[in-house]
């Protein structure tokens, strides 16, 4: 192992201060500087904010060469490259949405050696003129950001990162890089092992986010709530509101332009240009509310974003993770705020089902959405379910989460659940959920009459729960997977295995207490 110059270092806390302004290293941006100067691999894991681009660009400055930077994210190159401009840091950027010339400039600006950092696409670097122009300069270093791109089981993976492994026979001598907020173990030796990178030093940060309050309640009139909550307690923020489709993103953008708040959309379905705006509106203007899909994030930084709100369930514990990682960059109170109801739970598992991944692929997602599921239904603390989803398994109690701040009371729903399994169960496991509800209310409907179902013996036996708690405890029922949806998508109410004990009364099971909701029929059909 190479040992560390002195003066690199030395050079480098200068360079911290003179350059980027800042008076002292995060933990663990100084160690992961002296691998890179000592001329090892390295993978660091940091939350969102955390500040993982100084990992990079510091050694870039001291070592000799350029440092190259590959990064998925084309729309924020230029900024990237700007921001870095402006602290006198000679940058530039390959990608596609330059034109011949600008790439031209930056080739020879390049092999000139007048750059400190390179930031470049992957699909760009991996063409034979990007790698013949960069085997004729010297490299300071390379930089993989987002490397959780390279793994399969991931969701944001990219085709191109698996041929990064190319680097390390191409550029042997060059140390390598591998950055990421995405933390578990298997993601993480996969990015090893597939980036090819030696021995790396590993430098994984604590998950915590302890500015960011988590909350997560049950889903009535979706957007009613977002209102309220943004009345209520970011009337002049910024913040980003998740929806799952397009449509809804801009149903809700205009819902909340309605009532007078500033909100832009954004997904894929919106013009190249559209977007670029919505999105530097969204980084220069103070309070803008991002309606967004998951297509909008990654890799923003706006530090002063006060709320993270999802309308609709993420797919995973990740996701949700990095998205509400958004919010509070800065350091100050921000919230994570999302409410989710039964049908998001019946939606994602009919998507999940009815797809056509393969069966190993599936079996990770259904884990993944399990786990999602989980934590929106726990009764302890968030903050400690979410990190010790990620390995932390230390923390008490955060004090600052919803399930902290007013815990949250259950009820022994054993009989409840009886008859729901029981109604599920004679009906002959072929409706969906507001049937089985229908018999268990005595509910009469066409349905009802054309099977017959007034004559079930589990025929009005849950006049003593209102049509919201029903959907409640299929919710949990669902969400714990002790009922299942078909695999066809027409969302009919199957028992799993497990429920078995529950229905022959043998266990005994205890449920959240969710606020009551609104009655009327209309607004839980529309829930
Ligand atoms: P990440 O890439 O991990 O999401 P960034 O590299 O964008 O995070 O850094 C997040 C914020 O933290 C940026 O505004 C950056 O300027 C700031 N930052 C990074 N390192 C330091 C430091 N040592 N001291 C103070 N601020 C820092
Ligand atoms: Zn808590």
């Amino acid at each position: 192992t190479p040992s560390l110059p002195d003066h690199a270092l030395e050079q480098a806390r200068h360079l911290l201060a003179d350059v980027f302004g800042f008076s002292q290293f995060r933990p663990p941006q100084e160690a992961v500087v002296s691998s890179l100067l000592c001329g090892r691999d390295a993978l660091v894991v940091m939350p969102t904010g955390g500040g993982k681009s100084l990992c990079y660009q510091l050694p870039s400055l001291v070592r000799p060469g350029t440092g190259v930077v590959v990064s998925p994210l084309i729309a924020l190159m230029q900024d990237q490259v700007s921001a870095l401009s402006q602290l006198g840091i000679r940058a530039g950027c390959l990608n596609s949405a330059l034109d011949l010339s600008q790439l031209q400039a930056t080739e020879q600006a390049l092999l000139k050696g007048e750059l400190d950092l390179l930031y470049v696409a992957p699909e760009r670097l991996l063409q034979p003129r990007t790698l013949a122009v960069l085997q004729r300069c010297s490299i300071a270093l390379f930089a993989i950001d987002e490397a959780h791109c390279v793994s399969q089981w991931g969701h944001d993976f990219r085709p191109e990162y698996l041929q990064l492994d190319r680097l390390s026979a191409l550029f042997p001598e060059v140390p390598r890089i591998a950055l990421t907020a995405t933390a578990d173990e298997r993601t993480r030796r996969e990015i090893l092992h597939r980036l090819a990178l030696r021995e790396a030093d590993e430098y994984v940060q604590g998950f915590d986010r302890p500015n960011i309050r988590y909350r997560i309640g049950q889903k009535e009139r979706a957007r009613e709530q977002l209102l309220k909550f943004i009345r209520d307690e970011h009337e002049q923020d910024a913040g980003v509101v998740y929806c799952l489709s397009r449509k809804r993103v801009e149903e809700t953008a205009a819902f909340l332009c309605d009532r007078g708040l500033n909100a832009l959309p954004y997904h894929a379905g919106l013009s190249a240009e559209l977007r670029q705006h919505h999105q530097h509106r969204f980084l220069t203007e103070e309070s803008i509310i991002m309606v967004a899909t998951i297509a909008f994030g990654m890799g923003i930084d706006k530090p002063n974003v006060r709320f993270v709100a999802h309308l609709d369930l993420p797919r995973s514990v990740e996701a949700y993770y990095q998205e509400t990682g958004r919010a509070g960059r800065d350091g100050l109170p921000a919230d994570a705020w999302m409410v989710y109801g039964l049908q998001d739970v019946l939606f994602l598992r009919q998507m999940l089902e009815s797809s056509n991944a393969q069966d190993q692929i599936k079996q990770i997602e259904r884990q993944k959405l399990e786990a999602m599921l989980g934590l929106c239904e726990i009764t302890t603390c968030r903050r400690q379910a979410l990190l010790s989803y990620f390995g932390e398994t230390e923390h008490p109690p955060c004090g600052n989460c919803d399930t902290c701040l007013e815990p949250v009371p259950v009820w022994d729903a054993t009989e409840a659940v009886r008859k729901a399994l029981s109604a599920v169960y004679r009906s002959g496991q072929r409706f969906g959920v507001n049937h089985v509800i229908d018999i268990l209310l005595a509910q009469d409907s066409d349905k009802v009459r054309q099977y017959g179902h007034q004559k079930l013996s589990t025929w009005g036996i849950g006049r003593d729960l209102d049509r919201n708690q029903w959907r409640s405890v299929f919710r949990q029922l669902v969400a714990r997977g002790l009922v299942r949806v078909d695999a066809e998508g027409r969302g009919v109410l199957l028992l799993n295995e497990t429920c078995r004990p529950l229905l022959k009364g043998e266990a005994q099971i205890e449920l959240r207490q969710d606020p009551r909701g609104p009655t009327s029929r209309k607004d839980f059909r529309s829930a």
